[in-house]
């Protein structure tokens, strides 16, 4: 393909979502951001996009919690490019509790976002994607796609749900010059993870630090956090043709986590 292409993320105002557009619009695409952190600080991200990648970038603050948000998001992506080549499933959010005590609103609002945003998107954009004959859809997982942690059962059932998804559509799609994958990280370092350290510790009667070490990075066992540019990384790579055959995956990038 010739022209310019246009890659959509889902909760890139932060963390890896921000670390895929910024590797995506360094491979030359055009992006359509989307987050809902304070709009002067996501203003300055797109800006940097373009400033450092030459591209155009727009954002879109659609809720990704609601049906209605994959509209608002594929149709802003649309208006402004006139196409979507590249959709990755990003936005994601965790709460930490036994499951006595998982309050239904936090399982709900972690089902909407973790899973059912990344079939929204998905409907709507595979139209397109088997008439240009091409498309990528990369949705972040993670190794709790694969396997489970206490008091995180929501986030891990939705994670498994994705994966699972992903699955289904590759098989959907194979025919059509479309792949997807799931990227399954492990622990990186970003305001997702930094967040549940509190709860974490509250849940385990642990300090903060303990949790780092004992709990987090207990199961990674290079004993490092990965980082967005990893998850970056993987995600161009998903996207050129060395990877056309590769679909309906589900790749750890975990510091050996799954290995276990
Ligand atoms: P983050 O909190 O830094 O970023 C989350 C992004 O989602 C932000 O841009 C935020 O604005 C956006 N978001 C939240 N609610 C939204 C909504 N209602 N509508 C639209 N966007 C919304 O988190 P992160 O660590 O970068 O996580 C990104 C993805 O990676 C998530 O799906 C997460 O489950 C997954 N993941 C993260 C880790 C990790 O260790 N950080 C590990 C495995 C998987």
């Amino acid at each position: 393909m010739t022209e310019t292409k246009t890659a959509v993320v889902t909760g890139s105002s932060s963390g890896i979502g921000l670390g895929i557009a910024d590797g995506l619009a360094a491979a030359g695409m055009n992006i359509v951001m989307n987050g809902i952190e304070a709009p002067e600080d996501v203003e300055q991200a797109r800006k940097q996009l373009e400033a450092d990648h030459g591209i155009k970038a727009i954002y879109s603050r659609a809720n990704m919690m609601k049906p209605e948000g994959a509209e608002e998001l594929i149709s802003a992506a649309q208006e402004a490019f006139g196409r979507v080549d590249v959709l990755v499933n990003n936005a994601g959010i965790q709460f930490v509790s036994p499951v006595e005590d998982f309050p239904d609103d936090k399982w709900q609002a972690i089902i909407n976002l973790n899973l059912s945003a990344a079939f929204y998107t998905t409907k709507a954009v595979v139209p397109g994607m088997k008439k240009q004959g091409w498309g990528r859809i990369i949705n972040i997982a993670s190794a709790h796609g694969l396997v489970a942690s206490p008091f995180k059962s929501a986030y891990v059932a939705a994670k498994h749900g994705i994966v699972g998804f992903t699955k289904t559509i590759a098989l959907e799609t194979a025919e059509d010059g479309i792949t997807v994958n799931a990227i399954c990280p492990g622990y990186v370092w970003t305001p997702l993870v930094e967040k549940q350290i509190p709860d974490t510790a509250k849940a385990r009667g642990l300090t903060e630090e303990q949790v780092k070490r004992d709990v987090l990075l207990a199961a990674q066992p290079t004993k490092q956090f990965a980082t967005v540019e990893e998850m970056a990384a993987l995600a161009v790579f998903l996207c050129t043709d060395g990877a056309k055959s590769i679909t309906g995956t589900a790749l750890p990038v975990d510091g050996g986590w799954t290995a276990h």
